[in-house]
């Protein structure tokens, strides 16, 4: 007879998945730690909490990959204890769990990057998310979230009635600004050159950007449309590691682009919606897609490079520095363009250190900003983003990254760091040259 403790009914359903989520990355990954401690330092977590072993990328690891050594590998099951294995059995054991999954990791993936044995921590630490939130044990914020995304098909619960009054408003006042009776947001416009798609916060909190790119789509002379449904490219199931989440959402914006038989989808600035949309959702959907996927970032460099838009750089006449977004940078490679871009649209650009693949969180990613009980420690461990801005000397911080504004805006808040956080759609905008509408590429 065993004398392992009797099991709760949600910890035996979380090692069932487990066994299915294991393929060649994850074990890999699982496998290849020699606890040498390279990663450590890579953690923002840890160097904002020095003396604190629990922040420790490893050792944050090994509270996953235990229970992975004591059911599925070999050596955990005959000698657990020489491997450290232990199972989880009650739904205490995965309220532990979860503090540290969700709490103590926003999955930026910069130890990863870090391991010289190839460790993907935040692969399977995102694993593991999915594991919890498969039998409900998750912070309310990402509950929340993940149920108006399945059930209202944006992750804010934005009605469409209020969708499109927003549109329809931000229309109106780009007439006016543009004193162009044809400007405005075309929708649901069939066979469009480019389908532009965003992220709910940008209804909510921050029409400005839809206002800005719809200027620039504009005066580009673009041909281009914004759906009525199927609209948004964010994907809380990047976050929650819920696989079948990241499909259904990613699935309903690649059918409205079908729809619509859109040539290109372009993605408004927020990295994790240009990850989950244009890198993860195709494999979590299922589907191959056959029009292209590209971030407004680079929309916006083309139209300058190929003269459809010009610039007065000395309309943004302020320091700025340029903060990269884990998943659009170290996760995507979008690092150049948008310091490309920067340095055509500003005369004053200041870069962080260090920076691209290598940059900090914003302390708010992987979903941090929807987990309130953990916003605390967040905001201690924010203290490293906190002195990389300061040291930058910029008054400007600009981001790719809605995600990223509400991280970065929170943290300058409470660091009282007194920068502004703009978006590149906003300084684009705000530098276009207005008085002559182009409408061809200059020779
Ligand atoms: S650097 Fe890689 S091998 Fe070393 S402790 Fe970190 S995850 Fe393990
Ligand atoms: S993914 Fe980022 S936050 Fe998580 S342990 Fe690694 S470095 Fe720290």
């Amino acid at each position: 007879m065993s004398d392992s403790p009797a099991r709760s009914q949600k910890a035996q359903k979380v090692l069932e998945r487990f066994a299915k989520k294991l393929n060649r990355q994850m074990v890999g990954s699982l496998l290849a730690c020699v606890h040498c401690g390279m990663c450590t330092d890579a953690c923002h977590y840890v160097l904002a909490n020095p003396g604190d072993p629990t922040f420790a990328p490893a050792y944050k690891a090994d509270q996953v990959r235990r229970i992975f050594k004591r059911h599925f590998d070999w050596t955990g099951r005959v000698f657990p204890w020489w491997v450290k294995a232990k199972s989880v059995y009650s739904d205490d054991d995965l309220e532990q769990l979860k503090d540290i999954i969700f709490g103590k990791c926003t999955n930026c993936r910069r130890c990863s990057i870090n391991c010289p044995m190839g460790v993907d921590f935040a692969t399977f630490n995102r694993m593991a998310r999915g594991l919890l939130v498969s039998v409900g044990v998750m912070p309310e914020g990402v509950a929340v979230a993940s149920k108006d995304q399945w059930e209202l098909g944006n992750q804010m619960g934005v009605l469409r009635e209020d969708y499109l009054e927003t549109l329809d408003w931000v229309s109106e006042e780009l007439r006016q600004e543009l004193g162009d009776p044809n400007a405005g947001i075309p929708i649901d416009v069939m066979n469009c050159d480019v389908v532009y798609a965003i992220n709910p916060r940008e209804i909510k909190y921050d029409p400005r950007t839809i206002a800005d790119a719809a200027k620039i789509f504009h005066l580009a002379g673009e041909n281009w449309t914004m759906p009525s449904e199927g609209w948004d490219m964010t994907n809380f199931g990047l976050f929650s590691g819920d696989d079948d989440l990241g499909g259904a959402v990613a699935r309903r914006l690649y059918d409205k682009v079908e729809e619509l038989r859109g040539k290109k989808l372009v993605i408004s600035e927020c990295g994790h919606g240009y990850r989950s949309t244009r890198c993860e959702g195709q494999n979590w959907g299922g589907v191959d897609v056959d029009f292209e996927m590209e971030s407004s970032v680079i929309t916006m460099l083309r139209y300058i490079k190929e003269g459809r838009i010009r610039i007065d750089p000395f309309k943004n006449n302020k320091s700025y520095t340029y903060h990269d977004s884990c998943n659009n940078a170290r996760s995507c490679g979008l690092f150049e363009e948008p310091r490309e871009l920067l340095q055509i649209v500003c005369n004053d650009f200041r870069e962080m250190y260090p920076n691209r693949a290598e940059n900090y969180c914003c302390t708010g990613g992987g979903g941090a900003m929807s987990m309130s009980e953990y916003s605390a420690q967040r905001l201690k461990s924010a203290k490293i983003k906190a002195d990389q801005l300061k040291a930058t000397g910029a008054k400007v911080v600009v981001t790719s990254c809605h995600n990223c504004v509400d991280g970065l805006t929170d943290l300058i808040r409470y660091y009282k760091l007194g920068m502004e956080v703009m978006q590149l759609v906003n300084l684009v905008a705000n530098a276009a040259i207005v008085k002559e509408k182009v409408t061809a590429a200059l020779p």
